[in-house]
């Protein structure tokens, strides 16, 4: 599904010296690269403040920390999406409140937002699913008519742009995901929170450190999630490529479109946005079948995602299997094919010719 391999030896130089580096300097937490790192993030997506953690889940659970979510409270969101999401909300004590998705795009439903809202709900929190951007003109207009606070949950999507802007600059907080596979991968678990308000930024950065601005001075409820030096510097390098690799899967993504034109439905793309294709993904009717087939010929595939978050045993709160049939739908529906920067025209003929071979017998 994935090469991290190949990328990482293109690039060894560069990063072995980067490492090398903090491994010198002896400064693991909070050394000068995590700073570096965080200033040419802000500057590559042209927002004011980016601030490191632990991991995209701990970006998220960060965020609504800092935007004050309390028990009780309601978040609105998708159940089409990796479990992250509910699980920081439930962990605050707030509800995840389901929209259903899209047919097309797999995001959020926009038009079905605002039926949703209560005196309880804070916040909205959008997932750009697959490398798509939602279609953040219509939430935040549904957020600020509401007096609602927006968390763009970019995990899958740093690189992606929105009529002009920059996933991660236009809601009010902003949680990326570092994860080795995403399309900034770090070499373990890490992640980041961007945003234009200073009060928010130090907010946040008072919570990744025990909520405190002075070292043993609590202000604050806060945690312990740092980007580790080594993390930071190895994005660093990786970071100046972000664009290259984006290109690459979008490129491996046109050639997947063309050979399988006239076979099964190209992934949409919403006119306004970049896809930057963190998954290619594909609806097929005998999805499992299909699956098993690839896996025969020794083609990868994987199923993001299989269960949606209102059915999972841990987050079922009062919602029952016919609450989000589109969700339920793509749920059964969708499989990812091998998407990475360094599929060659081999591999995607190989992966093409198999997949078009089992929907022939398969209608
Ligand atoms: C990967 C991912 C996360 C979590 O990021 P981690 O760094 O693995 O904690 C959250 N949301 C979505 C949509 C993701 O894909």
């Amino acid at each position: 599904m994935v090469d991290t391999r190949t990328q990482y030896l293109k690039i060894k130089d560069e990063i072995d010296s980067a490492i090398n580096s903090v491994i010198d300097s002896s400064q693991f937490i909070q050394g000068p690269i995590v700073g570096e790192f965080e200033r040419n993030v802000s500057s590559y997506l042209n927002c004011k403040h980016s601030i490191g953690c632990a991991s995209g889940t701990d970006a998220l659970q960060i965020a609504m920390m800092a935007l004050g979510i309390k028990p009780g409270d309601e978040i609105i969101t998708t159940p089409f999406t990796f479990v992250a999401t509910t699980e920081t909300i439930a962990l605050l004590g707030a509800k995840p409140v389901y929209v259903d998705i899209d047919e097309k795009t797999y995001n959020i439903d926009v038009n079905r937002i605002a039926e949703k809202i209560t005196k309880k709900t804070k916040a909205i929190i959008p997932v750009h699913l697959y490398g798509q951007p939602a279609e953040m003109d219509k939430i935040m207009e549904i957020a600020r008519a509401n007096g609602l606070f927006v968390i763009e949950d970019a995990a899958q999507a740093l690189g992606s742009v929105y009529k002009g802007k920059k996933i991660c600059t236009i809601g009010d907080i902003n949680c990326i995901s570092f994860y080795p596979s995403k399309n900034l991968g770090a070499f373990g678990d890490a992640g980041m929170l961007t945003t234009n308000s200073d009060e928010h930024a130090e907010k946040i950065r008072m919570i990744t450190s025990h909520g405190s601005r002075k070292k043993y001075y609590h202000e604050i409820l806060g945690v312990n999630s740092r980007l580790d030096s080594i993390q930071a510097a190895i994005l660093n390098v990786k970071l100046r490529y972000l664009d290259e690799y984006c290109n690459a899967r979008s490129s491996a993504a046109a050639k997947y479109n063309n050979i399988l034109e006239g076979a099964v439905d190209e992934p949409f793309v919403l006119p306004d946005g970049k896809h930057i294709y963190h998954q290619y993904s594909i609806r097929v009717k005998n999805r499992n079948g299909m699956q098993e087939f690839l896996k025969q010929n020794g083609i990868p595939s994987m199923i993001y995602y299989p269960v949606p978050l209102h059915l999972q045993e841990a987050y079922k709160y009062d919602y029952k299997r016919g609450d989000y049939p589109v969700s339920e739908k793509i749920a059964e529906e969708i499989i990812s094919l091998p998407m990475h920067t360094e599929l060659d025209d081999e591999q995607i003929f190989f992966i093409t010719e198999k997949v078009k071979e089992f929907l022939k017998n398969n209608i």
